[in-house]
């Protein structure tokens, strides 16, 4: 009996479940009819959506800002940021000439007397560096650091050398007289009183490395800045133009302009650097002598006041601001337009702007 019961409950459960079921699914069918309609992705309920984390630090002299976005809960996030500012931070001191035993201050000790070992990022810099003094006929000079000392830029005393203490700081200057070993790993710089001075350079280099480090913890999207020199890694997520908008700063013909923007820049994995008469300088007599030496004369270069280079990756962006900063706009600007996937805007003392062919269609001018 008890048997029977069981088996005859059967067909009246199905004939109610059934129904049910299909009411249930139409309902729920509508319901995200409903949300799709709404804008409502049912499938970040599921799935956390990247949140964006900021951190700072001072590190190369400057501010940087390290921006990423991840899924990953905030103690890990801590961790990435930490780990990045380490690996820039360990290459910031092997870089920095002013620190004693860093091994550009071990080069320069040992000038005139004998080669220096050094790790493969400082030999790579270097030649990276070499290649550019050669492509900008000299404009970028690694060996600008004695002309650099005597006007004092890195010092709390900056002032205006004599001519003749230039002319004679500019007979330690030049980048072919390097002596670099890729083989033996070695750096010789063959005469006493020459010096190298990674300033227009490191920055980049450091950027960029503190990328790998973001892209091996498997971040995909970032941003950093260092005073100026800016990598992303991809785009902005969450939102409908998944570009960073970078800011191009405007010099100013009457001064240091940091509130106003001469234009704005899309970008996406790629890099951007600026330099600028404004960034270090002292004034006297009314004249503004900054920290953008040229190498044919030992004097500011005067012929721009802001220079802003696109490139794919922040170390060519940081060499090219500077290169271009003391080679002006002609000759600048056909090097740029020579490169490829290499943009740029320049900007003038009389607050004119100039922009390369390829920026034609993207760069938005402010008004
Ligand atoms: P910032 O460091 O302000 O971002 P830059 O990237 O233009 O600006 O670098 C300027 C630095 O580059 C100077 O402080 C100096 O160390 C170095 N430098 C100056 N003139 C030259 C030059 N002609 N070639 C190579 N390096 C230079
Ligand atoms: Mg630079």
């Amino acid at each position: 009996m008890t048997e029977n019961d069981g088996k005859s409950m059967l067909p009246s459960t199905r004939s109610v479940l059934i129904p049910l079921i299909f009411i249930v699914l139409v309902v729920v069918l509508i319901v995200l009819t409903f949300l799709g309609i709404a804008g409502v992705n049912i499938l970040d309920w599921f799935q956390d959506s990247p949140q964006q984390i900021t951190y700072e630090r001072i590190l190369m002299d400057t501010h940087v800002e390290l921006t990423f976005y991840t899924e990953k809960d905030e103690e890990k996030s801590d961790q990435i940021a930490q780990k990045t500012f380490a690996e820039m931070q360990k290459l910031e001191e092997m870089f920095d000439r002013g620190r004693e035993s860093s091994e550009i201050w071990e080069i320069n000790e040992n000038a005139g007397q004998e080669p220096v070992t050094v790790a493969n990022e400082v030999l790579g810099l270097i030649e990276d560096s070499l290649y550019y003094g050669e492509k900008t006929r000299g404009a970028f000079d690694i060996t600008i650091a004695p002309v650099m000392d005597l006007w004092g830029f890195y010092g709390n005393d900056p002032q205006l050398p004599d001519r003749r203490e230039i002319e004679e700081k500019l007979n330690s200057v030049d980048y072919r007289w390097v002596e670099l070993d890729t083989a033996e790993g070695t750096v010789f710089l063959p005469r006493e009183g020459m010096a190298l001075d990674l300033g227009g350079i490191a920055k980049g280099y450091v950027v960029d490395r503190g990328m790998e480090v973001l892209k091996e913890e498997g971040i995909e999207h970032a941003f950093v800045n260092a005073g100026g020199d800016i990598r992303v890694i991809g785009g902005k997520p969450g939102e409908d133009d998944p570009l960073w908008k970078i800011g191009i700063p405007h010099p100013g013909s009457e001064g240091v302009r940091r509130d106003r923007l001469a234009a704005r820049v899309p970008l996406h994995s790629s890099a951007i650097a600026t330099s600028g008469d404004y960034e270090r300088f002292f004034e006297k007599e009314g004249e503004r002598y900054h920290h953008i030496l040229d190498p044919a004369t030992g004097y500011p270069a005067d012929e721009l006041s802001g220079v802003t280079v696109i490139a794919s990756e922040a170390v060519e962006a940081d060499i090219l601001s500077t290169s271009i900063f003391v080679m002006g706009r002609q000759e600048g600007m056909e090097l740029v337009e020579e490169l490829e996937e290499v943009e740029a805007v320049l900007i003038t003392p009389d607050d004119e702007i100039y922009y390369s062919s390829g920026l034609e269609d993207i760069l938005e001018l402010s008004g």
